[in-house]
């Protein structure tokens, strides 16, 4: 089954895209491109068969099996789909959420209880701060009516690290059902789902798994799922039906994103050749720490402390120049082949670099070089 030579060719050249900084979509190996040069038919037993495999194959990133129990949901959709289908489907009506945020990713989870008329509770921690698990630990005791406590743990925001153990283990403790949307963490920072006491975790494949946007899952217990049945408020989002439909027929109950699956099944194989969750970490590290060093030369500083900041994505604010437009600095390093991401602060002016995806030490290099000619550039100082 090989694709005419053209194709082939095109996706080559796909290959000298410009590198995405970016927390997803992201840089993908020209192998995860070429593996969507594929038409799947979405009944056929071999895609299906394909589907199983990566519900299987997710599961064990995160240590689980079905034998344990757990299942692997995919939904068709971005990660927000993700975490809104749960908030959808597992929360009944009389239900209660606290909600831990420090950046935008835990603000849109209020929003989208708000959307929903779900009852809800937000604990707000300072940007650059981490959520609190005592603040959580008092609410809990003032309120009895809270059933669920949710938070992100690898806040895209800033790429501050979350405490999601000393969370988790309250939320337990209490006998809350614990939801963590771990989108930008998952498959490169360890997740211990029993200590950390999770119920439901939520990611997707065009993050740390390095493959394309198209749908995201759900990690949980096949149990405390099936306890939801008839709760949810939306058809299209309800993970119980969702799972069912799995059952029954192996299959998407829609449409299913196939070249996304097909994409992830090569992403996957790419994530354990590379040596799992350790060795992708540590590729990420290497990845932060080669910006840092080389941004620090230029003057450039990350916005949070060393000891809060993962190595996801990392905020800069912006060079003490009245030169210094983000626009000249995003356009410049765009005609160098190099794509960052905009900050999303609501107090600080920020850019931020991702250092996930296809992307190694070099290509980080090769990024603070053009950060200091396009500095030289825009800032005219010598
Ligand atoms: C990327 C991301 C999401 C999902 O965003 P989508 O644009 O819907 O894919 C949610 N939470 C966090 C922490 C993220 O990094």
């Amino acid at each position: 089954m090989h694709p005419p030579e053209n194709i082939v060719n095109s996706a080559a050249a796909s290959a000298r895209d410009k590198l995405l900084f970016t927390p997803g979509p992201l840089t993908t190996s020209l192998s995860v491109k070429q593996a969507m040069l594929h038409d799947a038919g979405s009944w056929h037993f071999e895609f299906n068969a394909l589907v199983a495999s990566i519900r299987d194959r997710l599961l064990s990133i995160a240590q689980l099996s079905r034998d344990g129990g757990w299942e692997a949901i995919l939904l068709q959709g971005s990660g927000t789909y993700g975490v809104e289908a749960v908030f959808q489907t597992c929360v009944p009506r009389a239900g209660k959420v606290a909600v831990l945020t420090n950046g935008a990713y835990g603000n849109r989870m209020a929003q989208m209880l708000t959307q929903a008329a779900i009852d809800h509770v937000v604990l707000h921690t300072a940007e650059n701060k981490p959520v609190e698990p005592e603040a959580l630990a008092a609410l809990l005791v003032a309120d009895k009516a809270i059933t669920h406590v949710a938070m992100v743990h690898c806040e895209t925001t800033t790429g501050i690290l979350n405490p999601v153990q000393a969370v988790g283990q309250l939320a337990r403790s209490h006998r809350k059902l614990f939801i963590v949307d771990a989108m930008s963490s998952f498959g490169a920072i360890p997740i211990d789902f029993k200590h950390c006491g999770i119920d439901f975790l939520i990611s997707s494949p065009n993050k740390c798994l390095e493959s394309v946007p198209g749908f995201c899952f759900i990690l949980c217990q096949r149990q405390t799922l099936l306890a939801c049945q008839d709760q949810s408020r939306s058809l299209s989002l309800d993970l119980v039906d969702q799972l069912k439909g799995f059952d029954r027929t192996g299959q998407f109950r829609y449409t299913p994103p196939t070249h996304a699956i097909l994409g992830l099944d090569q992403a996957l194989k790419e994530f354990e050749a590379e040596g799992g969750v350790a060795a992708r970490g540590a590729r990420y590290r290497a990845n932060h720490d080669v910006l840092c060093a080389g941004l620090a030369e230029l003057g450039l500083r990350p916005y949070l402390d060393a000891g809060v900041q993962s190595y996801i994505i990392t905020a800069f604010p912006f060079p003490a120049d009245s030169n210094f437009s983000f626009d000249n600095f995003y356009r410049s390093l765009s005609e160098r082949g190099f794509i960052i991401y905009p900050g999303k602060l609501t107090q600080v002016n920020t850019f931020r670099i991702g250092t996930i995806g296809r992307i190694f030490p070099t290509d980080i290099q090769q990024l603070v070089y053009a950060i200091r000619a396009t500095l030289q550039d825009i800032l005219r100082t010598p």
